[in-house]
């Protein structure tokens, strides 16, 4: 049985062209998932696949795309990974730059960590997590109980 994931990939500006050289380089391998993305990296990743495609298979691909990271399509992305509907996040966030939507980053990543979501922040571990066998078989992240953390008691 095939495994289809659902694989997010969100870069900051500063690290645009890397995610797409990225993409450009593992093409074939992501068509078989569902792609979902801040605005600005959509629109690159869609622009980047359709070309591939153009060369060869009649192949449409379809990208969910969230709004632009600064305007809450990073919030978007953490609210999709609380419910489950994430499973590899590529997100090559920029080091050498502070953003706008700073406290966002930290939430997306914070959240990715949370629910233990795969998730890569530069090439080279994009390029582990895209190629481990694991991404080809059913995987599902153990999480931990916050059962007692949700029913403790609050005093008012
Ligand atoms: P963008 O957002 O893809 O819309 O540029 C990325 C981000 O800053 O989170």
């Amino acid at each position: 049985m095939k495994i289809i994931r659902r694989i997010a990939l969100v870069a900051h500006d500063n690290r645009k062209k890397d995610l797409v050289e990225w993409v450009e380089w593992n093409w074939s391998a992501l068509l078989d998932h569902k792609l979902i993305c801040t605005g600005t990296t959509g629109t690159l990743v869609e622009e980047t696949l359709k070309n591939k495609l153009d060369k060869s298979l009649k192949r449409s691909i379809e990208i969910r795309k969230l709004k632009s990271g600064p305007l809450g399509g990073d919030q978007q992305l953490g609210s999709l990974i609380a419910d489950g509907e994430v499973d590899v996040i590529i997100f090559f966030w920029d080091p050498m730059e502070p953003q706008p939507h700073d406290v966002d980053v930290k939430a997306l990543l914070r959240i990715a960590v949370l629910y233990n979501v795969p998730t890569a922040c530069n090439r080279s571990t994009a390029d582990f997590v895209i190629s481990s066998p694991l991404f080809k078989t059913e995987y599902t992240p153990t999480l931990t109980d916050y059962s007692q953390y949700i029913h403790r008691s609050v005093r008012l």
